[in-house]
């Protein structure tokens, strides 16, 4: 791939790996909601790759369903205040739902979503995140299913990017600045 003049990026965790622990989660999954009504609901964009293969990993007949958040203000760190720009389209009411996200950091943005979930009236809402950056946390939140624990850097690549760069890239890697 043709990268930015200047960036290199390191490979933290392989494509094979992700493949094999996204077919585990789906097999855990699969298991836990037997007999109930799932819906998954992806964070838009940075888990669409995850949730690509997450789901076809559930064998149940689940529903697919995408939110949109963006952070006020142009800050890179995020606030805990956000806006909904894609909401859900159906009713989550009496539903088992599962949030799928790509990464939690500090935990602000998913407290949010968590809470408007709720506030729908689903009957459980549970959390799938690929990525876990837990010495960055600063608020608690309910991690049921994670994929990978990740040190305090900056990563892209499967779904992931960096000023929309590197969504593409296969594997979740580190930008390193030459
Ligand atoms: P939180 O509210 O947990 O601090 O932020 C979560 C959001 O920040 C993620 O959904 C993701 O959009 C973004 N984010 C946090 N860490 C990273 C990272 O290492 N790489 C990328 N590309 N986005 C990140």
């Amino acid at each position: 791939m043709r990268m930015v003049d200047g960036e290199r990026l390191d490979v933290l965790i392989s494509r094979d790996a992700i493949a094999a622990r996204v077919r585990e989660m789906g097999e855990c999954i699969t298991n836990d909601y037997r007999d109930k009504e799932l819906i998954l609901v992806g964070i838009l964009k940075g888990s669409f790759i995850f949730m690509a293969d997450l789901c076809r990993s559930v064998d149940l007949l689940a529903e697919i369903d995408f939110m949109a958040v963006s952070s006020y203000g142009m800050s890179t760190k995020s606030s805990g205040v956000v806006r909904i720009v894609k909401d859900l389209d159906n009713s989550v009411e009496g539903k088992h739902v599962l949030v799928v996200e790509d990464i939690v950091d500090t935990g602000l943005t998913l407290n949010y979503i968590y809470g408007h979930v709720k506030s729908r009236g689903a009957t459980s809402v549970k959390i799938c995140t690929l990525l876990d950056k837990v010495s960055r946390r600063e608020i608690t939140v309910p991690v049921h299913y994670k994929g990978f624990e990740i040190p305090d850097a900056f990563v892209v690549g499967y779904g992931l990017d960096v000023k929309e760069r590197y969504r593409n890239v296969k594997d979740v890697c580190r930008v390193v600045e030459d």
